[in-house]
Order: C-alpha cells, then structure tokens, then sequence
C-alpha cells in the first residue's frame, strides 16, 4: 500500500486546527493520526509532500510531481478540498491574509501578534466562528463578516443561528451580518481596512478567510471520471471505473435520507468511509448509510449535530436556547424525528441520534420538556422505518 500526500506531514487531524491546536494547547505529535512506526510495521509506503498529477485509469498508472509513476490495482481519491479563496488578487499578494486548513496555516497565523490586534474574520461559518472564538480567548479583537442575513445559515436552522449570535457577541465580537465586502483596502503589501457593502470601514491588523472549501477533483477529472462538485461515487463509495474509490470530502455520494447526492465535510464521515472502502476491498462491501454527524467547540459552548434537516417542516426546542448555554433542538418532518443540534447536552445528542436512526416519533410537547427523558422513546417507530 504507498500512501501520496501533498502535505510534508504523516495524516493528521484538522478539527483541532481551528481550536486547540490554534490555542496553543496541543502539540504538533498529538494532530497526527499514527506514529511514524505505524506505516512501517504495516508496510505502508507513505510518499509525504508529493502530489499525484495524474492518473491513466485504464493503464492503471499514477503519475506524481516528483518525477515517480506508480502502478495500482485500486486507487482510493482521499483528496479533501482546500480552502475557498477570495477572487482578488490584491489578496493573494497581501501579507495579513489567512486560511485555516493545515498545520502551516495555523503556524503562520500564531506567529502573528494575537493578543490587542484587530482581526476581520470573513464568513460566519463553523471555522470562521471556531477561530473567531479562540482569537477573542487570546484578547484579540474580532469582527465577523457574513453575507447572509444569520451566522451558520448553511448549516443550521435560524433558532441555533440566534445562539451563536447572542454567544459571539456577549464575548465581544462584533458580528455584521448582511454585509458584503466591497473592497480590502491594501496598504504596504497589507490589508489595511475592510469596507463593507454599506460604506462602513473597519480597520485591521489581520484578516482570516472562512468562507468554505472547494473539492480537489481536478486529477479525478483530468482521468475522465465522474466529477460534478467531487468526485461522484455510489453508495460503496466506487466511481463508475471497477477498482477506483472516492472518500470524504472530495466524494458526492448518494444521500440515503434524503435522496440525490450530497458532500460531507466531516471527520466521521471521512474515517467511515475509509473504513468502508477498506471492507469493500476486502470483499466485504456494504452500502453507506451512516448517520452524518459533526460537532463545533465555541468557547465552553459544544455543538454536536447529527441528522439531515433539509426539509424539516417543525422544530423542537428543549431547554433555554434564549438566555442560557446548554438546549436542543430536534427537527422533524412528517412527526419523524430527522436531526438534533445538542448544545452542551450530551445526553440529548446520544437521544436523538437514537430516535433518528429509528425514525422515531415523539410527541413534540416530549421533545420539549427536558424533564422527560428521550431514551426509552426508542421503540416509538414510524410507519415509514
Ligand atoms: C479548521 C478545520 C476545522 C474542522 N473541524 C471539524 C470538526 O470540528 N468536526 C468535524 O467533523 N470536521 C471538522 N473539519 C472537517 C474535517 O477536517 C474534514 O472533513 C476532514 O479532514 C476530511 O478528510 P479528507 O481525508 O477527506 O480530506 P483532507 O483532510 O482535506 O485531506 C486530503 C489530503 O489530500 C492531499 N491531496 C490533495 N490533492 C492531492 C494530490 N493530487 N496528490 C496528493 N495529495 C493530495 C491534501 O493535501 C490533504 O492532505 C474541520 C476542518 C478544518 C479545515
């Protein structure tokens, strides 16, 4: 097995990038996934800081950027994505700019002065908001810049939106929403200022990027295979060519809940697949059909998420989700229970991925009494399960 990675690192992992690794709280050792050794005594070539520049399905041959060709029986694109940059080239040349998507990025920006400096974070999504939490736990000033009208609004539903609005600003950030920007003001190779849509200026030190990822599936393209924003796979995770697999990020596979095909980008959801491309190698292929899941730390708040809410018609909301740190919300569809979004409720999550995975249905005045526990709800199915 050789494993091509364009990183100069053994595999790690990213989540605590844009928490405790940024804090300064984890070594570089504890992001990587395995000890060096372990690729050896597997007898796991590992190839670090090479890219694969193309592949020849039908001669099965990959070609990398450092000369070398490599013949394969199975190829598995585990490519990820890298950040979305922003269409200016002002930017690309400016020196306070950054993106969080490796360990370099995140050296880069801690080399920077934290502590007192005036940071503009653009998008208000999981990572914008994930730096903007520990920037402001390092004493720098933020401000969040997002173009749609509530934080998060991708991702979640309006009332976990309000959460996350009222928690960034009572630790000081000042959020814009609605707001776009119209320019980065350089000054001396730097950004200077931000003027947004409305005229309004805001002065910076640093500006940090967040404003999502774009698959890498330019090689699986330029080989002919399937790719339409990813690299397209069925439910195996198999592209349309016998023995060539796409997995995590940079894969569009067939949404089991709600049909049509969807991209995650979510650590569970790379290693199950991984998992599962190793079984289908082995002769032991099963449909994927996990449950998605994800979470997000913000300050002492944990967000763990599972489900799809594409298409809740009703929302549940257990607990204080106005003034206190600590709710859920279920959404539902048809009475069915078809995600959570626990805030610091642990329980409420190990619940409701359970009612989910059982189609549950619960009466709402249930779900929204945290008195009544949700456990033994279990057995509550649906017609449709
Ligand atoms: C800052 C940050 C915070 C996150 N936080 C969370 C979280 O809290 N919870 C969660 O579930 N998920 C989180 N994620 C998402 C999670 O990290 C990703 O879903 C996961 O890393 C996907 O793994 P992957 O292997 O598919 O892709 P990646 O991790 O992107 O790995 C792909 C690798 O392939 C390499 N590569 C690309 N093209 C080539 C080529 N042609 N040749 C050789 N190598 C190549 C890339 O350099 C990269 O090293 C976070 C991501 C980021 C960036």
């Amino acid at each position: 097995m050789t494993l091509v990675g364009s990183e100069p690192h053994f595999p790690y992992t990213r989540p605590p990038l844009s928490k405790a690794y940024l804090r300064g709280e984890v070594a570089i050792a504890e992001l990587y996934l395995r000890p060096a050794d372990f690729y050896r005594d597997h007898d796991i070539t590992v190839h670090r800081g090479v890219a694969v520049e193309w592949v020849d399905l039908h001669g099965r041959r990959a070609g990398c950027d450092d000369g070398s060709v490599l013949d394969w029986d199975r190829i598995v694109f585990a490519t990820g994505g890298r950040p979305r940059r922003v269409a200016d080239p002002g930017l690309e040349s400016a020196g306070n700019v950054h993106y969080v998507r490796t360990i370099e990025d995140v050296e880069r920006l801690r080399r920077t002065t934290i502590a007192g400096s005036r940071f503009a974070v653009v998008g208000g999504g999981y990572v914008g908001l994930e730096v903007a939490a520990v920037l402001r736990r390092l004493d720098a000033r933020v401000t969040v810049i997002e173009a749609a009208d509530r934080l998060l609004a991708r991702v979640t539903s309006p009332v976990v939106s309000e959460f996350f609005l009222r928690v960034h600003t009572q630790e000081g950030v000042d959020v814009r929403l609605s707001a776009q920007v119209e320019l980065f003001q350089v000054e001396d190779g730097n950004v200077s200022t931000v003027v947004l849509g409305d005229g309004s200026r805001i002065p910076v030190d640093q500006v940090l990027i967040g404003i999502g990822m774009v698959p890498n599936d330019e090689v699986a393209a330029r080989a002919g295979l399937d790719v339409d924003n990813g690299i397209v796979v069925d439910e195996f995770c198999r592209t349309g060519t016998a023995g060539v697999y796409a997995i995590g990020d940079v894969a569009r596979h067939p949404d089991p809940l709600n049909g049509g095909l969807r991209r995650l980008e979510s650590m569970p959801n790379a290693a199950a697949q991984a998992r599962l491309v190793a079984e289908d190698i082995l002769g032991r292929g099963r449909p994927y059909n996990d449950l998605p899941w994800f979470w997000s730390d913000q300050y002492d708040v944990k967000l763990q998420a599972a489900g799809s809410s594409a298409g809740y018609d009703t929302v549940a909301v257990r607990g204080d989700a106005m003034s206190g740190r600590r709710f859920s919300v279920f959404y539902l569809r048809d009475g069915v229970v078809r995600a959570v979004d626990a805030i610091c409720s642990p329980a409420d999550f190990a619940a409701g991925k359970a009612l989910i995975a059982s189609s549950a249905v619960v009466p709402l005045s249930d779900l929204q009494d945290p008195s009544v526990p949700l456990r033994r709800r279990r057995s509550f199915t649906s017609e449709a399960s």
